[in-house]
């Protein structure tokens, strides 16, 4: 069953306040096999209310509208809801004793306008809301011969979360036929999203029943797989298969097929060959250092380094020649690779890593432009070293930067 939720309020368009509930509804959702197919968010004005509920309706099995059911002006979901289904709304009279009870605990006098907050739809079940005065409403209806279930829920997380849980879950999971979902979430890195598509697109487009979603964040690349099926064997069973022929095509620029981190996966691989690892950072400033140390664990295989921003501590720290400084300039290969090398024997690391590039925006020269970056793995046997110009700004630059080099670390171990 597709479902729509409705987040309502005027403040969510604005841009000092994000709709978080329906994050959790979704994932809420997605556990007993619902699919969230739009979210909508509109203010506090009738006719647009009534037009997004009208909408939804035509499209969607189950609508979940969250906000506006409060005592002021410019709580209208309930009427918009009874204006978009012709319902007629009732003033019950346990809700209105209910909060002439609660002003009468609170000790404050009631305005006539919160008694609307006991207006029940036509047909409607009332949800006790223990955390706030506006009780939910939930409706189990006929639209234009289709069975409709919409949820009305109080816009405060602390109230809409609850009442969600206890109320509505389980008439949805009585409704809704049980489905069980599978994922996987493979990753690769330093593929161009445009290339993982072009690789990808023709075997995922193929499995209809398998949904795809490609995240892209600066060198990283998440691919995830869900399946929803009456078993979880037989959802299993179509998200390895699709799985499994992506991980080929992907060949090495994938380096999880179980959703880790690349920093994870590297520190798997050190610990694999019983390897450590040090590294000396000019452009990246520690953000090598600060993602393998986010870790758990890592000092099993990660030594620590150097930040080695000027060239002094170039020298000072990792043993850079300061003739080979001045001769090749602190952006070179020469200098990337004494880096990983003098950090490597520095510290006794069984790979040491160095990296030193031109974040920007100031700093570039003609053979040097801003976002050329030098990185360099070394080895008692061999160092190599990669340059790579990326594109954007210094943070982009410097995390790309950061992301290249574990890459680098990862294909030397594997
Ligand atoms: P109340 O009885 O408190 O007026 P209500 O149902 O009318 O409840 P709103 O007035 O729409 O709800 O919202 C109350 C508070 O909850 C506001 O601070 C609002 O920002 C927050 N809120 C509303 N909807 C959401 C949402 N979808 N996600 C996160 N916060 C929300
Ligand atoms: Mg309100």
């Amino acid at each position: 069953m597709k479902s729509e939720i409705i987040a309502v309020g005027s403040e969510m368009l604005t841009p000092h306040r994000q709709d978080t509930n329906s994050l959790y509804l979704t994932q809420k959702l997605n556990e007993i096999g619902v699919t969230v197919a739009f979210k909508t968010i509109v203010g506090d004005r009738r006719k647009d209310l009534v037009n997004v509920i009208r909408t939804a309706l035509g499209r969607v099995d189950i609508l979940l509208l969250m906000g506006g059911l409060g005592p002021t002006e410019d709580d209208l979901t309930r009427e918009a809801v009874a204006e978009a289904l012709s319902l007629t709304l009732r003033r019950d009279a346990t809700q209105v004793a209910a909060l002439h009870a609660r002003a009468a605990t609170w000790r404050i006098s009631m305005p006539q306008n919160n008694l609307k907050q006991a207006d029940v739809l036509e047909g409607a079940t009332l949800l006790p809301n223990s955390n706030g005065s506006a009780p939910g409403q939930w409706l189990d209806t006929i639209f234009s011969g289709y069975r409709k279930l919409i949820a009305l829920l109080p816009g405060p997380p602390h109230e809409c979360k609850p009442l969600f849980d206890t109320e509505c879950l389980p008439r949805l999971r009585e409704a809704a036929p049980p489905r069980a979902i599978a994922t996987r979430t493979l990753k690769a890195a330093m593929l161009p999203e445009s290339q993982a598509d072009k690789l990808l697109a023709p075997i995922y487009t193929t499995y209809a029943d398998v949904e795809t979603t490609i995240l892209a964040h600066t060198g990283d690349i998440q691919l995830t797989l869900l399946c929803a099926k009456p078993t979880l064997e037989a959802a299993q069973q179509r998200v390895d298969e699709l799985a499994g022929r992506m991980e080929e095509a992907l060949e090495d620029w994938l380096y999880s097929s179980q959703g880790d981190t690349l920093e994870q996966i590297v520190l798997y691989y050190l610990g694999l060959r019983q390897a450590t690892l040090a590294v000396a950072e000019s452009c990246t400033g520690g953000l090598i250092a600060q993602r393998i140390t986010s870790v758990p664990g890592s000092s099993r295989s990660f030594l620590g380094g150097a930040v080695v921003y000027s060239d002094p501590l170039k020298s000072a720290f990792a043993g850079v020649p300061e003739d080979l400084i001045a001769q090749h300039g602190a952006v070179s290969a020469e200098v990337a690779k004494a880096l990983a090398n003098g950090i490597r024997l520095r510290t006794g690391a069984t790979i040491g890593l160095g990296v030193t590039g031109v974040a920007g925006p100031t700093g570039a020269t003609e053979s040097k432009p801003v976002g050329l970056v030098y990185i360099a793995v070394s080895e008692a046997q061999k160092t190599d070293c990669l340059d790579r110009t990326f594109r954007g700004d210094r943070d982009r630059i410097r995390e790309y930067a950061a992301q290249q080099a574990l890459d680098l670390v990862r294909r030397r171990l594997m």
